[in-house]
């Protein structure tokens, strides 16, 4: 039988494949529903020529009428948010209701980038000569390479275009392979807006046939990565022998505090959807709890109870099922209670339960190591500065929550946890399209996403000085 089959977009032209891959539902992936194509490497070489031509002539157009059309490509998602969700939910497996948000957020993230990319970024300063006009501007950097993840497979090429094209580069983006599709829609988007031929660029493909042709162009000016640790270390220290400016968001293992005092049954809402929110496949998912003992026999039926009530949707691909379930394996082995949930749900889908870990200590795996998965594992502390302590031991720093109803304990939290994102009273998740967003040490590179920030990774900074004597 014959899937129907996406195009790609490449140098302004929809193009099929030789060759194609297959798209699987994760509800039920006994059959691929789709297939885009299988691009070679020589195709992803033209791509770079194609983006270079691209470059040149949307750098040459005024940021006034490129913001226009991403504006008019934000409209665009708007128009299309239903059939864009319904994408979105095929091949990722979140709800009809995260996916309609995620594509309203897409959108926003053009509205944000038309307005901001109106402003230069730039500055004037004072020259001691009292004829010269000093000053600096922003510039765009030329070719971006995007790489992204299947997790939120529409929203994270979104907060990598947005800024990119705003800043005034062309774009090759390389979503995963679990889920091109939300790509490809937001590729037409753009292209029905009218971004010229090239500026926007769509690889599609098996990675490792691809791989080399994708990353050592010699076009490339940047490459922004959102992904697993072992994969951006490998990119980092490629790109870094060429001198390439990179930027990273990779893993967490955020962690939630529930201190006495906290407003138990707000809390509860906070701690489900954050760690429970898209079946847990979030980088800013909760997966580590710490609850102090003063609360803890209170605050854990009530956790337990709201968890009990979920229906999650499926994780994306049987292997991540496998992977969570073998997590949660591991941990049992090594001496972890399951409270709840602990397996996967059998069936065409890649369903895993919702599960609780207690008993868990810091030397557990699934303390240290991400899950990407709907698995909470708890333990209790005693007070804050114990805390505070548990939350900065691991490798990674994305986000984390405090909840108190003290300010000096959210004032300290916020102090003295070294993550990129805090969060008091409320989710480690859910940041917004203004909002700087970006992890420390193993979570990311300095470039932060999101925000004025962005544009300081999509330009470079050009000096000048205007002798008028
Ligand atoms: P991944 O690292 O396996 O893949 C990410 C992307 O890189 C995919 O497009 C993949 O095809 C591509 N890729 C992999 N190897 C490549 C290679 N050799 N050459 C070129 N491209 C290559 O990650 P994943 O499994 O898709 O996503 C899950 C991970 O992403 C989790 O670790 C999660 O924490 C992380 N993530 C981080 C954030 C954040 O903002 N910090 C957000 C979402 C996801």
């Amino acid at each position: 039988m014959s899937l129907p089959t996406m195009q790609t977009l490449a140098g302004g032209r929809w193009i099929g494949g030789d060759d194609w891959i297959d798209v699987f539902d994760p509800a039920d992936v006994r059959e691929p529903y789709l297939r885009v194509p299988a691009l070679t490497a020589e195709r992803v070489t033209a791509i770079y020529a194609d983006a270079e031509a691209g470059f040149a002539v949307w750098r040459a157009t005024s940021a006034i009428t490129r913001s226009a059309i991403l504006a008019k490509a934000s409209a665009l998602l708007r128009i299309r948010n239903a059939e864009i969700a319904d994408a979105i939910v095929r091949e990722n497996g979140k709800s009809e209701v995260e996916a309609r948000v995620e594509a309203e957020k897409a959108a926003d993230f053009f509205d944000y980038y038309a307005g901001a990319g109106r402003d230069g970024y730039g500055s004037l300063i004072h020259d001691v000569r009292p004829d010269t006009r000093t000053g600096y501007q922003r510039e765009p950097l030329g070719v971006v390479l995007a790489v992204t993840p299947w997790n939120d497979p529409l929203i994270t090429p979104a907060r990598k275009l947005a800024p990119a094209l705003a800043a005034g580069n062309a774009v090759v983006l390389k979503p995963a392979s679990e889920t091109p599709t939300s790509a490809l829609y937001l590729a037409r988007a753009l292209h029905d807006a009218g971004v010229p031929a090239g500026v926007v660029n769509v690889v599609t493909g098996r990675t490792a046939e691809i791989s080399d042709a994708l990353l050592d162009d010699p076009r490339i000016a940047a490459v922004s990565f959102t992904g697993g640790n072992e994969v951006g270390e490998a990119l980092r220290v490629r790109l870094a022998a060429r001198g390439v400016r990179f930027q990273s968001e990779l893993g967490g293992k955020n962690a939630s505090v529930v201190l006495a005092g906290a407003n138990l049954p707000k809390t509860v809402t906070a701690v489900v959807a954050a760690a429970f929110g898209q079946a847990g496949q979030r980088c800013t998912a909760t997966s580590r709890l710490l609850v102090d003992r003063a609360v803890h026999d209170e605050f854990l039926p009530l956790l337990l109870a709201e968890i009990a009530k979920l229906r999650l949707g499926p994780l994306v691909s049987r292997a991540r099922q496998r992977d969570v379930v073998a997590h949660i394996d591991l941990a049992v082995k090594q001496g972890a209670v399951v409270a709840l949930g602990g397996t996967e749900v059998p069936g065409p889908g890649c369903h895993v339960e919702p599960t609780v870990l207690t008993g868990v200590t810091v030397d557990m795996d699934v303390w240290r190591e991400e899950v990407f998965g709907p698995v909470l594992a708890v333990r209790v502390v005693d007070g804050l500065d114990e805390a505070i302590t548990a939350v900065n031991d691991t490798r990674y720093g994305l986000a984390a929550a405090v909840f108190t109803d003290s300010l000096a304990a959210a004032h300290r939290f916020l102090a003295e946890v070294d993550c990129g994102q805090i969060a008091v009273n409320t989710t480690t998740s859910g940041w917004d399209v203004h909002q700087p967003f970006g992890g420390f040490r193993h979570s990311g590179s300095p470039f932060k996403e999101q925000g004025p920030e962005a544009m300081r990774f999509y330009t470079k900074v050009k000096t000048f000085a205007i002798h008028f004597g």
